[in-house]
């Protein structure tokens, strides 16, 4: 046994989605995050002796957040080992299960140990404090992970252009100081709009500017992107104030319903959703009357058949706001029904990313002053320029550092 911690990238130094880091010290070993890859990344199954296979050698896995590329292969991990991540995340997959059987079908919620923002946990050798962050997932946490003296920060994704970047910027102001930074790089690698990012509260502008202009509005936005629910809701109310006793629907499903009410009770400072419909045929001719903002899934053909139709016969009153990263438009039926409205001079685009700014990363280093810096999250590319005292590691590869 020696005075080292060892850092392994499984995966994540080459690739955005799927990552996996491994933290060791002394007789302690933890993983944070398991993902699964991206769409887009051709990778196979990312298998871990003594973390999916083998006799189980890892302490702990702790997750950042809910995204799938995050947390999405947390069934493969061996059933001995525990997993921890905040009471959100674990709320919002046992509701992507209860809605469809094939979401997390190998995950059995029971397993899950919550931790709560601010409160320190220690596994073996490792002191961890989970903080609130900001990201396009609510509750995503950055790590604080103590070994003795060395003090590593994992920042998970995060961003410095949304609504909580204040209080996540003085959270990290009193760490002390910070040895090794784990980072995401997102935007490093990504060429489009690197260094442009509308701040959330200028995104809850162009929503409401848009609802207030277009009597018939449909949205397709992660389920899960609880700001920009949170910028349509206020925009909703703030109408209906406006314009009373006409209002204006906010029209959701069933599920979308449900995910409300799991971050009103996990979050109750930050979200609250108070106009809100569950659509039914019975809303119809409401909605036609008064006006709506209906948050569409285009996987759902009642929710299609009533877009195609208001695109057909009132284009002049009808837009299509879409509002996620513009890579996932580009196939399907996320292609189909986004070109259709173009096409009806009746889309707009209104989004802003949950990931840092490749700016913004550059002054958090600054301000963070770490020893050493190390990337996930990122592709693989030569252009990219390195952040003030970055290593380079490989996938699979471990970095030895001294305390
Ligand atoms: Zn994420």
């Amino acid at each position: 046994m020696d005075n080292k911690i060892r850092v392994t990238v499984y995966r994540g130094s080459e690739q955005i989605g799927g990552c996996c880091t491994e933290i060791s010290y002394k007789n302690t070993r933890i993983a944070i995050d398991f993902g699964s890859p991206l769409p887009e990344d051709a990778t196979k199954e990312l298998d871990v002796i003594g973390l999916t296979k083998g006799k189980s050698a890892f302490d702990a896995v702790l997750f950042t957040h809910y995204h799938g590329d995050h947390v999405g292969e947390i069934g493969r991990i061996n059933s001995d080992i525990p997993v921890y991540m905040g009471g959100f995340a674990k709320d919002v997959i046992a509701a992507y299960k209860r809605y469809n059987p094939h979401f997390f079908a190998d995950v059995d919620i029971d397993r899950i140990d919550e931790f709560v923002p601010g409160n320190e946990i220690t596994i073996g050798s490792f002191r961890i404090m989970p903080i609130l962050s900001d990201h396009s997932a609510a509750e995503s946490f950055m790590f604080l992970i103590q070994a003795d003296n060395f003090q590593i920060l994992h920042t998970g994704d995060f961003r410095l252009h949304g609504l909580y970047r204040e209080e996540l910027l003085s959270s990290v102001k009193k760490l002390g100081k910070i040895d090794l930074l784990i980072t995401e790089g997102t935007t490093l690698s990504r060429k489009e709009d690197a260094n442009k990012a509308y701040t959330e509260e200028v995104v809850e502008n162009l929503m409401r500017n848009c609802i207030y202009e277009n009597k018939y509005c449909f949205t397709i936005l992660s389920s899960t992107n609880f700001d920009r629910f949170k910028d349509i809701s206020d925009s909703v109310d703030r109408y209906r104030m406006d314009n009373y006793p006409r209002g204006k629907y906010f029209v959701i499903d069933e599920f979308q319903k449900s995910l409300f009410e799991i971050a009103e009770k996990r979050l109750p400072d930050r979200y609250l959703f108070r106009t809100k419909t569950t659509y039914g045929k019975n809303i119809d001719a409401g909605m036609e009357d008064k006006g709506f903002i209906m948050m569409i899934r285009p996987s759902k053909a009642d929710h299609e058949a009533l877009l195609r139709k208001y695109l057909v016969e009132c284009p002049e009153k009808t837009v299509l706001i879409y509002s996620m990263w513009s890579g996932y438009m580009k196939k399907g039926k996320l292609k189909e029904l986004t070109d259709m409205a173009h096409d009806k001079g009746c889309l707009r685009i209104i989004h802003s990313s949950g990931h840092v700014t490749k700016q913004d990363l550059e002054s958090f280093v600054e301000m963070v002053e770490p020893e050493k810096v190390i990337v996930i999250h990122t592709e693989k590319s030569e252009e990219i320029n390195k952040l003030k005292n970055q290593i380079s590691i490989e996938d699979g590869e471990t970095k030895v550092f001294e305390i």
